[in-house]
């Protein structure tokens, strides 16, 4: 068999040798054979030697995923997959046995060698999504394998879709969603996380229906909490962006006095009550505002309102390099606004889950904010991703969520 082959421009082979996943389109001079959408095609330099295995993507700048750099093994069949596959999932083992969180990201795509695909697991249900065109056309060998892999570890009752991302569209394929294997699915699913109870809305909510990359930064916030509870008084929160509500109820389980959720979404406010009340906790302690945060916080500060812990976990703001300036802004306002309505000592968690917004430009944006409010506010502590959203090292865009612990000085 003749495997179609991408020849590279001279001196572009750098960063497949460092082993980055990505083949840009502007680096390759002739295509070779006639490779289909999604097809396997070998990557080579410009002398014609092997550098890498790759699933191709016709109409995407991103023209070849790479994720296979050993040229003796044709990565064609069903047992290289099995194998990626296995790896993935056999790394959140701990995750599996862990019958306080029953919740995590099995497969978190390039970083864990299998380009485009995600799945993350809901109980017993499979959630994936699909968003390269390689990814896509292996769909029905992945969710074979995942089903068979998965079982080793529990009983499998279905296997979702969510491919409806607008991304898709970068590599010619149309969104899509529903069911792909097992039972029917009936209203929500119940999971926990950290031993808290959460209904998950899988074929309607946001992302696969939950933010499970939040995970671990939730348990920081019950950490904060609990200190004031234990040393000071519990403390008043303010959850802007709140989503379905995963950080007012760590933050109430974990005694707090009070937490006002800020969120666009009606449907998600109603799903905070809704989790408030799956884990015993008292709604009347909960305040619910419908509307932009921009708007919300403001009115909070006209009407005096001050809190101890604020968190601000905002939805992406920079999709592409080209919206960064106008993100940038959005993130200092919110970031300007929340610091105004922090009592003395607070704690601001404050986050962007936008990749092309670096670390260094995010500090730099909260600093521009505290510079703005006039307060004096110190960095103590740094936050990522929860750990079964791995970023390989040969990939640092894998890691796009960042948050800063901020301190606001006692006096
Ligand atoms: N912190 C949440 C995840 C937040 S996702 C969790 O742990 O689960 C971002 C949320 O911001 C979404 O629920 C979305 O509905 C909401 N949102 C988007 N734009 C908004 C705006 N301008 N003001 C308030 N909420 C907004």
């Amino acid at each position: 068999m003749n495997t179609p082959k991408l020849i590279l421009k001279r001196g572009r082979s750098k960063s497949i040798l460092r082993r980055h996943p990505w083949l840009f389109s502007g680096g390759i001079a002739k295509v070779l054979g006639a490779p289909d959408l999604g097809s396997l095609v070998a990557v080579c330099d410009a002398q014609d030697e092997f550098l890498a295995w790759a699933h191709y993507s016709p109409h995407s700048q991103i023209r070849a995923r790479l994720f296979s750099w050993q040229e003796s093994r044709v990565p064609n069949g069903e047992e290289f997959w099995r194998e990626r596959l296995a790896q993935a999932v056999a790394l959140r083992s701990g995750e599996l046995a862990d019958a306080e969180t029953t919740a995590c990201r099995l497969v978190n795509a390039e970083s864990d060698g299998v380009p485009g695909l995600v799945v993350d697991l809901y109980g017993s249900t499979l959630v994936l999504q699909f968003l390269t065109a390689g990814s896509d056309v292996r769909r029905d060998l992945f969710v074979e394998l995942l089903w068979d892999i998965v079982n080793g570890y529990l009983d499998v009752e279905r296997i979702f879709e969510r491919s409806d991302v607008s991304v898709r569209r970068r590599e010619g394929l149309r969104e899509r969603s529903g069911l792909l294997r097992g039972k029917a699915l009936e209203g929500p699913i119940t999971i926990l996380e950290n031993g808290l109870t959460f209904e998950v809305d899988v074929g309607g909510g946001q992302k696969t229906g939950f933010y499970l990359d939040q995970r671990d930064n939730r348990q920081i916030l019950r950490g904060i909490v609990q200190r004031y509870v234990r040393f000071q008084a519990p403390p008043r929160l303010l959850n802007v962006f709140s989503y379905t509500g995963g950080f007012a109820v760590y933050g109430l389980s974990a005694g707090a006095a009070s937490v006002v959720n800020v969120d666009t979404s009606e449907d998600a406010l109603a799903a905070v009550r809704r989790n408030l009340q799956l884990n015993n906790l008292d709604t009347s302690l909960s305040e619910d505002i419908n509307g932009s945060a921009f708007k919300v916080l403001r009115e909070l500060r006209q009407a005096g309102a001050r809190y101890d812990v604020i968190v601000l976990d905002p939805p992406k703001f920079a999709v592409t390099q080209r919206d960064v300036k106008h993100a940038s802004r959005g993130y200092k306002d919110i970031n300007l606004q929340a610091l105004h309505l922090l009592e003395p000592g607070g704690h601001l968690l404050t986050f962007s889950c936008s990749g092309a917004i670096s670390d260094d430009l995010f500090q730099k944006i909260v600093f521009g904010a505290a510079l703005d409010s006039g307060r004096d506010i110190r960095i103590v502590g740094r936050m990522m991703q929860s750990s079964d959203h791995p970023v390989a090292l040969t990939f640092p865009e894998g890691a796009y969520l960042k948050g800063l612990i901020c301190r606001a000085s006692k006096a």
